[in-house]
């Protein structure tokens, strides 16, 4: 069966590696020239059920709100004439309910445990080093009150196999020595023990030359798709930057570029753009550095060590199909680095950059079938398509052989 995978982000990538192992004639097209070099390049690093919670929830439309009239707040939107940002923007309103949050939450959460089970198998199986960081994750709180709602909110993780502890300042600079001269300036942090990170593009990158050489894949870079072509309810081919290219079957794994390509055969996919900043610093040679993953609860701050740099992001603004940044955009980043890890890193030498994350309103990603019988989509991830991204390429492997996957997909499928 001759398959093309459409995208070489990790999604696409990791599409790649399960259709080739089930025996699939794999050719992976992508127009960068390198695999992972988008949102899998720019992001976090967590590996982080502890992190499900759906965007959509009753606190975001008044977040919203407080960024329209100029505020600096986490979640931020620019209105432009796009009538689809608004559309997206209507559904992502209408899941701010507190029980469609609550339910696009366990989604997430149900998708990200499994992933996190076939990346582990994956990685145990090939052998793969990534940078990895397997000591749970550290959600940080700076006082009392924050830390004490934050432990009322984790609770739903919890009950639904998350294992957590709450730990005050002092445990919290036991447990990671890089807090030890700061935690005058915290409250405590919840650790979520089951999280993990790494370095997903390195992830890619290594995944995809294993791929290659030892599972046949062609992969083709530079290789820009324009559109599909569609006759009745197949795809016939996909028109790229190469030529037409024909398949018995597609899979449509673009990150952002998944609903522009999409609509070229009629089809709507609910995916915007939510742009992030992201920073990387090297370690400063005798530095006190962090050594677990974690994201500061304040102002949203992620970070995590990736081999001798550490990455720091945070964000996310509905500003369209837009990667430009200002050094005032990493302002938050670089007040919380500098305050908390004030001798992490050269701060002098960071690398910046921003990266679009393929977000859905409800915040699961699209998998599966639409109208066409042949294209199989793999997007729509959001902020946690590292996280994702093993257990969504099984899944659609597994639709595509006609297997059925090991996860219940109810809140996955492709959505009106
Ligand atoms: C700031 C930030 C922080 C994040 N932190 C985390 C985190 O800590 N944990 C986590 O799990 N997730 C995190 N994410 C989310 C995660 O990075 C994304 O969900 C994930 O990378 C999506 O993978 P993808 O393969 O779908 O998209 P991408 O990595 O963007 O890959 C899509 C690929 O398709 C290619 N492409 C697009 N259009 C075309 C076209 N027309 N023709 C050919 N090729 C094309 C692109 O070049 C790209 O390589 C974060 C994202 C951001 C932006």
């Amino acid at each position: 069966m001759k398959t093309l995978v459409l995208g070489g982000g990790v999604v696409g990538v990791t599409t790649a590696y399960f259709l080739a192992q089930a025996g699939h004639e794999v050719t992976l097209l992508e127009e960068k020239d390198g695999l992972g070099l988008e949102a899998s390049a720019g992001n976090a690093g967590i590996i982080a059920p502890g992190h499900s919670f759906a965007w959509a929830s009753p606190r975001a439309p008044a977040m919203l709100l407080r960024s329209l009239r100029g505020a600096e707040t986490p979640i931020r939107v620019r209105l432009a004439p796009d009538p689809h940002l608004y559309l997206w923007g209507i559904r992502f309103l209408r899941e701010c309910t507190a029980t469609r949050a609550r339910r696009n939450t366990l989604v997430k959460l149900r998708l990200c445990q499994y992933s996190q089970r076939v990346l582990n198998e994956l990685v145990r199986a090939e052998g793969l080093e990534y940078e990895a960081i397997t000591k749970g994750a550290l959600y940080l709180y700076r006082n009392r009150a924050e830390l004490e709602a934050g432990v009322k909110k984790m609770a739903l993780l919890a009950e639904h196999g998350q294992k957590q502890e709450v730990l005050d300042a002092s445990e919290v600079a036991k447990l990671d020595p890089v807090f030890e001269p700061v935690k005058t300036k915290i409250a405590g942090a919840i650790r979520d023990l089951g999280d993990s990170s790494g370095d997903s593009r390195l992830f890619t990158e290594r995944l995809g030359a294993l791929c290659r050489d030892r599972l046949g894949v062609t992969v083709k870079l530079g290789c820009r798709v324009a559109a599909l072509r569609a006759g009745g309810d197949r795809i016939d081919a996909v028109v790229t930057s190469d030529g037409v290219l024909t398949a018995d079957n597609y899979v449509l794994a673009l990150g952002v570029g998944s609903p522009i390509v999409a609509r070229t055969a009629g089809v709507s996919l609910p995916i915007y753009p939510a742009k992030g900043y992201s920073s990387t610093f090297p370690l400063k040679p005798g530095g006190l550095a962090p050594t677990i993953p974690g994201v500061d609860e304040q102002w949203l701050v992620g970070w995590s060590r990736l081999g001798d740099r550490l990455r720091l992001t945070s964000t996310a603004e509905f500003a369209g199909y837009d990667w430009g940044w200002t050094p005032r955009d990493f302002n938050n980043i670089l007040r919380f680095a500098r305050d908390v890890f004030p001798d992490a890193v050269d701060y002098d030498r960071g690398e910046y950059r921003a990266c679009l994350r393929p977000m859905t309103p409800d915040g699961p990603p699209i998998l599966g079938l639409g109208r066409h019988r042949n294209l199989f989509f793999n997007c729509g991830h959001g902020h946690m398509g590292w996280t994702m991204a093993c257990g969504t390429a099984r899944i659609v492997a597994d639709l595509m052989n006609g297997r059925m996957p090991e996860l219940d997909l109810e809140g996955l499928t492709p959505r009106r």
